[in-house]
């Protein structure tokens, strides 16, 4: 999995850093700084060594607060995004989607298969893409 350097929400970027100050400062080992459109990330230090896997799941974990965060919701106390247990579940789960996902043809070598096999058949019951 990548951690993207930038993403957008509702038009704004989202920026994400990394700062060695995170776990010490709060004994968290991210922040999701809605006003500041930043999410922070502890970065592996010798003291406090970090795999990948670690770091992905925690940038999860922000994402997840900050999506949580934009969806705007105000009829749950506490907010949705100030559910941890729910934040790092949805985040756990989301991390293991995009880091076990296997990809096969994609739709667009579906397409050209069904265009290859429509040559033989009835154009007019096969319609695809506006073509
Ligand atoms: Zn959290």
């Amino acid at each position: 999995m990548k951690i993207p350097k930038s993403f957008k929400q509702f038009g704004q970027t989202i920026t994400v850093e990394y700062s060695p100050e995170v776990l010490y400062n709060e004994d968290v080992t991210g922040w999701a700084k809605y006003r500041q459109n930043k999410i922070v990330l502890q970065s592996p230090t010798n003291s406090t060594p970090i795999t990948e896997e670690m770091l992905e799941q925690n940038f999860c974990h922000e994402l997840m607060h900050f999506i949580l965060y934009g969806a705007g919701e105000d009829c749950f106390n506490p907010p949705l995004h100030k559910r941890e247990y729910l934040v790092d579940r949805m985040a756990g789960l989301l991390h293991q989607f995009l880091t076990t996902t296997e990809h096969g043809n994609s739709y667009l070598d579906y397409l050209r298969k069904v265009e290859k096999v429509s040559e033989y058949a009835d154009k007019s019951t096969l319609h695809f893409g506006g073509k």
